[in-house]
């Protein structure tokens, strides 16, 4: 069976428009060591009343959150100076009304963008420091409210510091002058979905140099010692360009730049794009080895995400403007599948081990499965539909909310077809096959959305191997089981089951430090941070039901002050018998002793070998190329 397609959305396409001349936007950079960036905008206009709006559905982040609340400055006149009042909507606040004067054919449009955000988020946090800045085009434009953002064509430019470099996927004009860089025209659609990464500490490296299209490293980091990279990683990015092409036969761009920003002053997060993506980490993952696998899933995640989110894209995601709502749904495929592929080529590629593959793969499944009772009220589906909001929420009674688990569940669900697929047809087919076929349609393209629905992904599945594939991806999203659904395939059929033993795998040993946190979740059922703040604290636990709740404070554990060693050690002499773990806490100011009554010792999940089976994870993780 084919995979049924709806109509084509052509990303580059120059649609007829009645627009005369592009638009024009000149950012400058200089001042974003000081946290302000300044845009000049000139926008061809008609005399009459006029609407102008900010971005406001960010794509990739696939919520409602341009940063319109770090907007100052705006400021429009006419070209001979008067200045033209606007008036925000009263509604929407994404929204200017102003009435363009008699014989004014353009606005020039003044815009500054507060980069004072905190290191968190996404794309509107943190993005400058003294010597580098991310550039996100949407925080700084305005355009006239249409169907389609690519029928606006822009004339980007930008100026940046003087001794500072930069790497976008836009391509220069040729031109520089007096350290302004112009870009060739392009359409809005494609200006946002291409960010600009510069700093003064910069490099450029090509990574498989020997395929077509080009990719490149481009790295801005906080001191020079930050982009100094090891020639090992730097063939491990370039596996990383082969097992892509192995396993999508196809790629979807022109050339590609992942765009590193190895900064301790930024957010930390990735943003994907068709022929970019806005990695962002901490300033050492290049050159520490616990920070580079810790940090090792980001940029094979947002690479896979050029296929898998910007070619392929839920149709309710599909949207031509920045202002129409988007509809998350599918999350659990657009980031889901992501996050399993992703997993997948950072192993394949050599940033990983199967060690530690397997070891993030027991802790995604040991916390999804036994300490996420939200799931009794809040089925997968609905964090994926509910996304908008919980992209937004915080750390506290995490399990009984749930939070974005599309992306971890997703994880395990598709780690669940594929098992499944390889099963039911002796090894012979897996999901390589449907991804081949799914996101390599059509084959090698120029950057383009091509949608999709829940019916073209049954489909695509029953095209590899016929199954009631419906009927298994509703009863895993639709589940209100206290146990993970997926887990219970995995361990069927992947080689491997989950168990408990006491001593943490790999990653969660990992998470703990680089979080500064230990992790307690499967023993006495709370998180707790080195100083003793409380994170979470799993309902129902042995914590819960002495007393325990998020932002209590553990001042003391059996009389002594608190440290996470000596947590460890309690749990340790408690196995078994004898009196109950004893912590002094403090909340709001109020202190009490809580007796946790627990015998059963430290427990972490693993993945257990599963004797007599076929070894289906190291199937999976085997390299397409050698
Ligand atoms: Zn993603």
């Amino acid at each position: 069976m084919h995979i049924r397609l709806l109509p084509v959305i052509l990303f580059a396409s120059l649609a007829a428009s009645a627009q005369t001349a592009p638009i024009t936007l000149s950012v400058d950079l200089t001042d974003a060591p000081r946290k302000i960036l300044h845009s000049t905008e000139t926008i061809p206009v008609q005399p009459g009343p006029l609407t102008l709006v900010y971005p406001k559905w960010i794509p990739g982040e696939h919520a409602p959150d341009g940063p319109i609340d770090n907007q100052a400055g705006f400021i429009i006149t006419s070209p001979d100076g008067a200045r033209i009042k606007w008036e925000r909507d009263p509604v929407n606040m994404f929204a200017y009304h102003l009435t363009v004067p008699p014989g004014v054919t353009q606005l020039n449009i003044k815009m500054d963008f507060l980069a004072t955000a905190a290191a968190t988020g996404f794309s509107a946090g943190a993005s400058t420091s003294a010597n580098l800045a991310m550039l996100s085009w949407n925080e700084l434009l305005v355009y006239p409210p249409v169907q389609n953002v690519a029928d606006i064509m822009v004339s980007p430019s930008i100026k940046i510091p003087a001794d500072w470099k930069f790497g976008t996927a836009l391509e220069p004009t040729g031109s520089t002058n007096s350290g302004v860089t112009s870009f060739k025209t392009v359409t809005l659609e494609q200006l946002i979905d291409s960010p600009v990464l510069a700093g003064r500490w910069f490099v450029e490296i090509p990574l498989a140099p020997e395929i077509s299209p080009k990719h490149y490293l481009d790295l801005a980091g906080d001191g020079p010692e930050d982009i100094a990279l090891s020639n090992e990683h730097i063939d491990e990015f370039s596996k990383l360009i082969h097992e892509t092409g192995a396993l999508y036969q196809s790629r979807h761009y022109g050339s590609y730049h992942f765009l590193v920003t190895l900064s301790d002053q930024v957010a930390h997060f990735g943003l994907e794009h068709h022929q970019s993506s806005d990695d962002r980490v901490t300033e050492k993952t290049f050159t520490d080895d616990n920070e580079f696998i810790y940090n090792g899933l980001l940029l094979p995640h947002e690479f896979t995400h050029s296929w898998n989110g910007k070619y392929r894209r839920p149709a309710g995601l599909a949207t031509g403007n920045y202002q129409d709502p988007m509809q998350d749904n599918l999350l659990w495929v657009y980031e889901g599948l992501t996050e399993y592929l992703g997993d997948v080529l950072a192993t394949r590629s050599g940033i990983w081990n199967n060690t530690i593959y397997r070891d993030r793969l027991a802790t995604i499944a040991g916390y999804l499965n036994d300490v996420r009772p939200g799931r009794t009220w809040r089925d997968l589906q609905d964090t994926a539909t509910d996304a908008p909001i919980l992209y937004f929420v915080s750390g506290p009674y995490d399990n009984w909310r749930r939070n974005t688990d599309f992306y971890d569940e997703g994880e395990l669900l598709w780690l669940e077809i594929d098992s499944t697929i390889r099963s039911k047809t002796n090894d012979k087919k897996s999901l390589n096959d449907f991804v081949a076929a799914f996101e390599g349609l059509g084959g090698n393209t120029p950057p383009k959305v091509v949608p999709y629905t829940f019916d073209d992904i049954v489909a695509g599945l029953n095209a590899v191997v016929p199954n009631d594939w419906a009927g298994f991806l509703r009863q895993r999203l639709d589940s209100n089981e206290l146990h993970a659904p997926e887990v219970a395939g995995i361990n069927a059929l992947s080689g491997y089951k989950l168990t408990y033993t006491a001593k943490s795998n790999y990653w969660s040993q990992l998470s703990e430090s680089e979080d500064s946190t230990m992790d307690a979740r499967w023993s006495l059922g709370f998180t707790v941070n080195t100083a003793g703040a409380v994170g979470d604290v799993i309902m129902d636990s042995v914590a819960w039901k002495a007393g325990l709740a998020p932002g209590f404070q553990i001042v003391a554990i059996n009389g002594r002050a608190f440290t996470t060693p000596l947590l460890h050690a309690a749990i340790q002499s408690a196995e078994g018998s004898g009196p109950p773990i004893e912590l002094i806490v403090e909340n709001t100011g109020y202190y009490k002793t809580l007796k946790l009554d627990y015998h059963d010792g430290e427990k972490y999940p693993q993945l257990e070998r599963v004797p007599n089976t076929h070894d289906r994870l190291d199937d999976i993780l085997e390299p397409m190329t050698k």
